[in-house]
């Protein structure tokens, strides 16, 4: 498979998408399709559970969709049962031999681990930790803007001021797994969670980081850290930060503490372009940053594995969402989103292109906003009008 492009749906407008020509590195690694040659993109569909039920299918509507308006490519689709259900009849959330059915896909396009009868951690940590985990999808890409159309909290903040991307380490860090618990039960009970980090891993996903930073128009990275706290891995973080950068002449860079970079979100979030942070930061920052650009519904997110050895993974970043699941309201945007990240990263850029575009044209719309942004909207009644916005063919089909 070839290229990528981490600018990841983020051309807002034709201003900036001619930026991005001009500036993109990665766009050399993108041969333009020279032949008819339909290719056929295999993909696996794990909706998990709660609303990832409902936003999944919804995003193999897009993409299907998309493929009756392309004479280039197509999708074959597999979806797996896996998750809560699952864990119900078999004692696992997915299949023990589960990562070598689905290790040959070109993407995964994934919904949500969650059940409101499932201890959280059994639910993360069966199904999606092991995938992102056992394909070593190490950076997670998360990409936040203001949509048209949507009225995000920040009074002083108009939609340019706000254009991030957050590079999250998905690999190691606090989310390592290593620790454990003994004397269970007994006063004297103790645990730890131990954060894990090498210098392999934070080598590549600052690397990872700089790279992305300099495709995108402002070459501008701040590097998230707590190292006054945490003395040793964190400093340990910092000096590869300073190590790689020289890498990267050309990438304005600086760093900031986790705490103090809440505020500078809120208070001064033009002067942020990509963030890379750790496992647990980023994972905070990333749901500020969801609700600074309005909903936690619209964000959008990739674990990618950038050496291609393994399927990458394409999700919206929220979770089951118990309290509004099967009632067909949950917000599909983010899932859409998570559409075009994934068609970016299989190479298909117009395409990405064509369904930011429709959910742009869909956000601008405020008869189109589900709950969660105001409105009164369905599930359903976005998924339909976005595959309509994808053109004429994919209208016939869907009539
Ligand atoms: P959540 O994202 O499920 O929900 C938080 C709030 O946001 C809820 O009020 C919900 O209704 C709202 N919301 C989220 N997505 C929405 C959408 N698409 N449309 C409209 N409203 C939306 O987070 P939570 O409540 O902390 O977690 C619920 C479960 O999901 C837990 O089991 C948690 O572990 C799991 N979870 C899984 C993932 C994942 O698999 N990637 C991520 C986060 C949470
Ligand atoms: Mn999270």
């Amino acid at each position: 498979m070839e290229g990528n492009d981490w600018n990841t749906g983020c051309a807002p407008d034709s201003a900036s998408a001619d930026r991005s020509l001009q500036t993109s590195v990665v766009q050399s690694r993108y041969p333009p399709a020279t032949n008819a040659r339909m290719k056929a993109y295999r993909i696996a569909t794990i909706p998990g559970d709660g609303i990832g039920k409902e936003v999944v299918p919804a995003g193999r509507e897009v993409l299907e969709a998309l493929a009756t308006t392309s004479s280039t490519f197509s999708f074959e689709f597999e979806n797996f049962d896996w998750g809560g259900d699952y864990f119900r009849k078999h004692g696992a959330m997915m299949p023990a031999d589960g990562l070598a059915a689905i290790r040959d896909r070109d993407a995964i396009l994934f919904g949500s681990a969650g059940d409101p009868h499932i201890p959280d951690h059994v639910t993360l940590w069966g199904l999606r930790l092991k995938i992102c985990q056992g394909f070593d999808q190490y950076a997670n890409v998360r990409p936040t803007r203001i949509l048209p159309g949507i009225e995000a909290p920040l009074k002083r903040c108009g939609p340019g001021d706000l254009d991030w991307v957050i590079v999250r380490e998905n690999s190691e860090g606090e989310y390592a797994g290593v620790g454990g618990r003994v004397h269970q039960g007994h006063p004297i009970e103790a645990a730890t969670d131990v954060s894990i980090m090498t210098r392999a891993g934070v080598e590549r996903i600052m690397r990872f980081a700089f790279r992305l930073a300099q495709s995108r128009p402002r070459k501008l990275l701040t590097v998230i850290t707590k190292s006054n706290a945490q003395r040793h891995a964190m400093v340990m973080w910092d000096e590869i930060a300073l190590q790689i950068a020289k890498e990267f002449p050309d990438v304005t860079w600086d760093k900031e503490l986790v705490d103090a970079s809440t505020a500078r979100m809120i208070n001064r979030p033009a002067s942020l372009d990509t963030i890379v942070a750790t496992n647990l930061h980023a994972d905070i920052l990333s749901d500020l940053a969801a609700a600074l650009a309005g909903s936690l519904g619209i964000a959008p997110t990739g674990n990618i594995d950038p050496e291609r050895r393994f399927p990458s993974m394409f999700e919206p970043i929220h979770g089951s969402a118990f309290d509004i699941m099967g009632k067909g309201v949950a917000n599909p945007i983010g899932t859409f989103w998570s559409v075009v990240l994934l068609l970016e990263h299989l190479g298909e850029l117009d395409a990405a292109k064509r369904v930011m575009g429709a959910i742009e044209q869909a956000t601008a719309n405020p008869a189109l906003h589900t709950r969660d942004l105001g409105g009164n909207a369905t599930t359903a009644e976005v998924t339909k009008a976005v595959c309509e916005l994808l053109g004429p063919s994919a209208r016939r089909k869907a009539a």
